[in-house]
């Protein structure tokens, strides 16, 4: 697959860092922001690189030549007046390079796009798969962060359980796009980390659609607004979740933070081709306030502090991960849409504070029959009501994780009980009079 990084951009808000070069070629612990993607993406077999340079543009050609050094082929484009974020790829489409962008680089089949400034260390294969299993027009790569409530979100269709007594199936279609002026209550954190992979379909089609609309600015085509966000409406545009370090350069803030992860070797380690470490967390008197069934919004209260809790677990190499039982849905207290809105009200109280977690799992069941209301395809008995560890072993498929490496906290023996039989190397009992700071401490 091609790749095409953009390279271009002027880096304005770090120039306290480096004002004289371009920000792709800011150097972090002794090496540039583009030189750690290169590696990457020659580590995953990805070597036919396509650099899109402007201003400063000749240090990076300087720099990384045609690629041979680094053991890939390396070929450059230089747009001669702006063309938006995207307008250069549509040059490029089927061979229709003209004065504007000179490149040999054509588009005619999918390819992978970055921009040249972010620092990440990512399992592509399994990122191009997802593509290829989902047939997407866009796979966008997307990700929690600490601060949503300012981000662009993007919303996945969920389709009921398709068996009896099952979940509820994600297909990861993207059927939303929440600008930051968008409206919202309580929306799940997942924000568009801005790598994405096309297919030319995609541009075609909005060839079509944009140009006639913007007949005085053809050319000028912005990557979000004009192709990502009306793409929505063809039904194949896909979200791929990944907790894999990404992360920009945009802030002198972000750069030290992420030169002490380079250091720590948290960037690579995030990699989802390497097995991973996690906290699993119970839900109902860990992080909320045990308040009898839980089955609407304005009765899930966080605990205090513990937003600031899991803050320090996304700092750490841990990922944070729910796993809780919810026989409310058993019950017929509670909808599978009811519940959803519960752990998006979760998902936005922990980003107003900065936290988020990266994976939720819960259990729909509970074998006591013969009550009023209640949904007997979920009275049963499965495989994934804690102390069973059905629960942690579907985390462990998403996330790779290693259990001897993880921990369990919960505040009930079950939870215990739970995380001993998956495996995990210590389980913590929250007891009375303890926080979950007090357990997290011992951890991290
Ligand atoms: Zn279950």
């Amino acid at each position: 697959m091609k790749v095409i990084i953009m390279a271009g951009g002027m880096g304005t808000r770090i120039q306290s860092v480096r004002a004289d070069v371009p920000k792709p070629m800011i150097e972090i612990c002794g090496k540039p922001i583009l030189q750690y993607q290169i590696e990457n993406l020659k580590a995953c077999g990805l070597t036919d690189i396509t650099i899109g340079v402007g201003h400063l543009g000749h240090v990076i050609k300087e720099y990384f030549g045609d690629g041979s050094k680094f053991g890939v082929n390396i070929s450059y484009f230089t747009e001669d007046h702006p063309l938006g974020t995207a307008g250069a790829l549509f040059k490029m489409l089927d061979g229709r390079a003209c004065a504007d962008v000179q490149t040999k680089t054509v588009i005619d089949d999918d390819f992978l796009l970055l921009c040249g400034d972010v620092i990440f260390d990512i399992d592509f294969n399994r990122f191009i798969a997802f593509h290829k299993e989902h047939k997407a027009w866009a796979s966008l790569m997307a990700h929690p962060n600490g601060h949503p409530y300012d981000s662009s979100l993007l919303v996945t269709e969920v389709l009921p359980p398709e068996t009896v007594g099952g979940l509820p199936v994600s297909t990861h279609r993207v059927t939303k796009w929440m600008s930051k002026e968008d409206e919202r209550t309580y929306y799940k954190n997942l924000v568009n980390a801005g790598l994405q992979i096309l297919s030319p379909e995609l541009l075609r089609e909005t060839l079509k659609t944009f140009v006639p609309r913007h007949p005085e600015t053809p050319d000028k085509i912005d990557l979000d607004r004009d192709v990502l966000k009306p793409g929505i409406m063809t039904g194949k545009i896909f979200a791929y979740e990944t907790p894999e370090y990404i992360k920009d350069m945009g802030t002198p803030d972000r750069y030290y933070e992420t030169e002490a992860d380079i250091k720590s070797g948290k960037v690579h380690a995030r990699n989802l081709s390497q097995k991973q470490k996690a906290i699993f967390l119970d839900r109902d008197g860990t992080i909320n306030k045990a308040n009898g069934f839980i089955t609407k919004p304005e009765q899930f209260v966080l605990i205090p502090g513990v937003a600031e809790v899991i803050k320090k677990i996304n700092k750490s190499g841990y990922l944070a991960i729910v796993v809780t039982n919810q026989p409310v849905i058993a019950r017929g207290d509670c909808t599978f849409e009811e519940l959803a809105e519960i752990h998006a009200k979760m998902e936005t109280e922990l980003g107003k504070d900065g936290a988020f977690i990266d994976g939720l799992y819960f259990c729909p069941h509970h074998t006591d029959k013969g009550f009023l209301g209640e949904r007997p395809e979920y009275k049963c008995d499965c495989d994934c009501r804690k102390p069973k560890k059905g629960l942690f072993e579907m985390a462990a498929k998403d996330f790779n994780i290693d259990f001897a490496q993880s921990y369990m906290i919960g505040d009930s023996l079950k939870d215990v009980e739970a995380g001993k039989n998956a495996g995990c190397k210590e389980c913590f009992l929250i007891k009375d009079g303890e926080s979950i700071l007090d357990v997290v401490n011992k951890i991290i």
